[in-house]
């Protein structure tokens, strides 16, 4: 089965054509960071023009160096939602012109069903599964039984791990996106200071990153006020151990619940080394196998959507020519 994935859910415009869900025959990614970093964060108008200017010729490349000739194409698979709707109409409408020309099936897939597919680039799934997703929007424990079936356990109450990440970020004055800068400060510093961790009622799968994002703000001006010099790379070790280790509790509490096969790690927040130095090892612990997938599969990208589209494609999931993107959706009902 040879797809077309098409991603434009936020700042990256990307395509890609994947073989069975599982072999990339090429990726292309144009990321807008460049653009966005002067304002501190997405700007959703300035996004959507740079899709424009950009989704002709990112098709056009993974097409070209997939090698795949159109006619040989299965079908073409495009985010519908969630992300900023603007951008998504973007790609909902190269996709739609696209398997219009080319008389060929199209597949809604819904972006999160993509970051957890992109680890079935780098291993077979084995269900039951939990997937850890940790990026921009998202934080949640989901729980999968087989292709295709999300069940979400858990979530987050507030802000999403990666929105913590560059919240911290901004307080430290460090550039957008923060979750790389802070994991690269951590490495400079130690866990010194101690930050809550929100672990919520007994038992409870569920998430809360405001708590501490006040706490690290809070922190940094007490010690402004008495005058003292901050040490931001502590602080940013501090920070990222206490969503470490939240974020890796919950998640073997999680698989042990459902007596999971498999454990995923899914979304930009997972290229965190000292998150995926924590999960392994606790992972390890359990005997229970692990998959991360690599850095360029973490962030947006479209082999990720091609790879969830292809279950999609297999099971029917089909749209037409009235397909819409939708700035709000939800997994369970996908
Ligand atoms: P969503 O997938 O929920 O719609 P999104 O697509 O914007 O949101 P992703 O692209 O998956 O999110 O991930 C971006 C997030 O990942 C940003 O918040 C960024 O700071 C964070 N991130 C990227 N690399 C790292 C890292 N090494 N450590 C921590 N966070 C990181
Ligand atoms: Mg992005
Ligand atoms: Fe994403």
């Amino acid at each position: 089965t040879l797809i077309l994935g098409i991603e434009t859910s936020c700042d990256e415009t990307a395509a890609a054509v994947v073989e069975n869900g599982t072999v990339i025959r090429s990726s292309a990614v144009a990321s807008q960071i460049e653009v966005h970093r002067r304002f501190g964060g997405v700007v959703p108008e300035i996004a959507s023009r740079h899709h424009v200017d950009q989704i002709t010729v990112i098709c056009e490349e993974a097409l070209s160096k997939s090698g795949v000739a159109w006619e040989d194409l299965d079908g073409i698979a495009v985010t519908q939602g969630p992300g900023l709707i603007g951008a998504l109409l973007v790609g909902v409408n190269a996709a739609k012109a696209l398997a219009y020309a080319h008389q060929l099936p199209l597949i809604p897939v819904h972006h999160i069903t993509g970051h957890i597919y992109a680890n079935r680039i780098v291993r077979e799934l084995h269900f039951p599964l939990i997937a850890l997703v940790v990026s921009g929007g998202h934080t949640e424990l989901v729980h999968m039984k087989e292709h295709g079936s999300y069940e979400v356990i858990g979530t987050t109450r507030d802000d999403a791990a990666g929105e913590a990440f560059d919240k911290v970020a901004r307080t430290l004055g460090l550039p957008y996106p923060g979750g790389p800068e802070i994991d690269r400060l951590a490495k400079e510093g130690s866990p010194v200071i101690d930050f809550p961790r929100a672990w919520l009622e007994e038992g409870s799968l569920d998430f809360s990153f405001s708590g501490l994002k006040s706490a690290v703000i809070n922190y940094v001006h007490n010690e402004q006020q008495r005058g003292h010099k901050l040490n931001h790379a502590d602080i940013a070790a501090s920070f990222q151990e206490s969503v470490s280790e939240v974020l890796v509790k919950k998640t073997m509490m999680a698989a042990e619940r459902v007596h999971a096969k498999q454990i995923l790690v899914a979304g930009g927040v997972s290229a965190n080394s000292k998150i995926r130095l924590e999960i392994e090892e606790a992972a390890r612990t359990r005997s229970i196998p692990l998959t991360i997938p690599p850095l360029a599969l973490c962030t947006d990208n479209a082999a990720m959507i091609a790879a969830s589209g292809t279950i999609g494609f297999l099971k029917g999931t089909r749209a037409d020519l009235s397909l819409n993107g939708r700035a709000n959706l939800n997994i369970e009902d996908f």
